[in-house]
Parts: C-alpha cells; structure tokens; sequence
C-alpha cells in the first residue's frame, strides 16, 4: 500500500509578545514571518506559567468583528461577559466558542479567585475566520464545559475532539466552515496516523514535550508549529518521551483578508465601517454585572 502522508511544508517558532492588560502570549502567528494560514488568523499560548496573588491580567472591554476566537484552558480560570448579554466563565480542559459575525464587545477577565490568590494559568486564544457571507451574521456563542467534550483513546494516545472529527468521534461544537480542533496526548515513544480531510490545511502546535511529525518525521519541540501542505490522508506524530499538541485544520476560505487590530474584513472600506460603528455604539456595551 502507498503510504499517503501529510508532509511539513513549514515550521514556525512562536514569538513572545504581550496582549490585553500585558500577560505574555507565544504566538506562531501572525508575525512577521507567517501573517495567517488560511482560514486561521491568529494562534496565541497564554503560559504554562505560575501567577503570583495579584498578578494575573486580561483584556477588558474591546470589540471584534468578521471572525470567531475560540479560547481552550487548561489551567486557571478566565471569566468572559459581553455586549450580547453573555456571562461565562472558562475553567481547565472548558472550550468557549464566540462568533463574533457583526459585531461584539467583550470582556476576558482572569477569575476572581485566581487574581486574589494567584496559581497556574495555561491557556490558548484561536482566531478563526468567517466567510465573506457570514462576517456580518449574528454574534453565536458555545460554552462546552470538559465533560462535554469527547475523548477518544486511540493505542497510547488521547484525543480531545474539540472541534471536527476523529476515529469516528464526533465534536460537539457548531462551527461555520468545516474545521478540525483536537488536543493530542502521547505516551512516550507512541505512534500515531490521524487522519485528516482532504480539503483542509491542517497545522499542529506543540504544547509540551517534543515528537516527529509528518512523512518526513521532522523533529519538533514545545512552542512550534508545524504547517503541513495540501496533500496526504493522514498526520504522522511519534511522541518523544512526552508529547502534548494542538491538530488544528479547516478549509481554506480563499478570500482577500483585511485586518486591523480587533476587526478582519475583506476591504479597507469594510474596516473603516466596523471602526464607525464600533465608536457611534452599535456593537453594544457589556451590561452591568448580574448578581
Ligand atoms: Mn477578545
């Protein structure tokens, strides 16, 4: 039989930089290097880090518009509250899904408990892109606590199927475009072929520990990204002694991608219009805090 395996095209090493208040984030992208790999727009690890009593940060009210984040923790706690009247609150192995469509105003607020006595805080900000037809659509929001989200144990790995489809296990998040979101956990030495969609570009980020990847079997450590290219049914990954990674894939949207700061169009006008309407109010404000 033909092996037919995804190959590396690409790996990127994050970049330290700050976001929100000034919590330090490693992001492969966008950077100079790699501004986006179709359809995702930004990838950023908050940690794994160890926040003394006072000194974790957030980001509080800012908009966005034309795109999706989706936040994945795995340790620490974030609290979320919006412009649509949604209040959350993000907890270890919890996903929170926010299509921003038209327009949102958020707030996302390390937990009271977490400011007041510190702890670890490990965490990850994805930025999907919405297709032109759906830029403008409704703001949707997912919450899915841990227990929601489906494990499927596969020889000496366990895959978290956040988004997406694996070894017949079904996530249960909506998503707008066909996407793949998993959360890959190896024992030491473990092999493993993850099929993907044909259609998708598909990226890992290593979280932890460091393994090969790809027909090539290149050697890849914690805090890189590996983009794979177009074609092969299967990803590749032998673990080293240890290995946790992201499997993060979807098809690409092949749209012109207009960016700046909290808002992802497809013009220069459209940009222009979600500042316009972002400061005359009509992304709404986060209603006062329920009791
Ligand atoms: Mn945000």
């Amino acid at each position: 039989m033909v092996e037919s395996l995804r190959s590396v095209v690409r790996v990127v090493n994050g970049v330290v930089t700050h976001e929100g208040e000034g919590f330090q984030v490693r992001r492969p992208f966008p950077t100079p290097a790699l501004a986006d790999f179709d359809p995702f727009l930004l990838l950023d690890e908050m940690g794994p880090m160890s926040l003394a009593p006072g000194e974790a940060k957030g980001a509080p009210d800012h908009p966005h518009r034309g795109f999706e984040t989706v936040t994945y923790m795995l340790a620490g706690r974030m609290d979320h509250r919006d412009s649509q009247g949604n209040q959350g609150s993000i907890g270890p192995g919890d996903v929170q899904w926010m299509t921003a469509g038209a327009g949102v105003v958020h707030s996302e607020m390390p937990a009271k408990e977490l400011l007041e006595k510190g702890g670890w805080m490990h965490g990850f900000q994805l930025w999907v892109n919405l297709p032109k037809k759906d830029k403008m659509m409704r703001p949707r929001y997912q919450e899915i606590p841990t227990e929601r989200i489906p494990k499927v144990q596969v020889d000496r790995s366990v895959v978290r199927v956040i988004a997406g489809e694996a070894f017949d296990v079904r996530a249960v998040i909506e998503t707008r475009t066909p996407l793949l979101y998993f959360h890959v956990t190896m024992a030491p030495a473990a092999r493993l072929q993850l099929p993907v969609p044909y259609d998708h570009n598909v990226f890992a980020y290593v979280t932890g520990g460091r393994g090969r990847f790809g027909a090539e079997r290149r050697v890849v450590t914690e805090g890189t990204a590996v983009l794979f290219g177009p074609h092969g049914a299967d990803v590749f990954v032998e673990a080293g002694s240890s290995l946790d990674f992201l499997l993060i894939g979807g098809v690409p949207l092949r749209e012109p991608v207009v960016r700046y700061g909290p808002f992802v169009m497809n013009t220069k006008d459209e940009i222009a219009q979600a500042f316009a309407d972002f400061q005359s109010g009509k992304m709404g404000t986060i209603p006062a805090e329920r009791a």
